[in-house]
């Protein structure tokens, strides 16, 4: 099996791998890449981490 689904790490929305690279969003925190749904999830989920 070479397809995989991502979750979103903020809401765990199902991110389909195809339609990741358009629409989602990904972001290195501390040095480890993290995949959203979309960049207000990338966003809350950082400042959460951050406290
Ligand atoms: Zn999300």
């Amino acid at each position: 099996m070479t397809t995989e689904s991502t979750r979103c790490e903020f809401c765990k929305i199902e991110i389909p791998s195809e339609t990741c690279k358009l629409a989602a969003y990904t972001t290195m925190i501390d040095g480890r890449e993290y995949n959203f749904c979309c960049k207000i999830c990338a966003e809350k989920y950082r400042r959460k981490k951050a406290k």
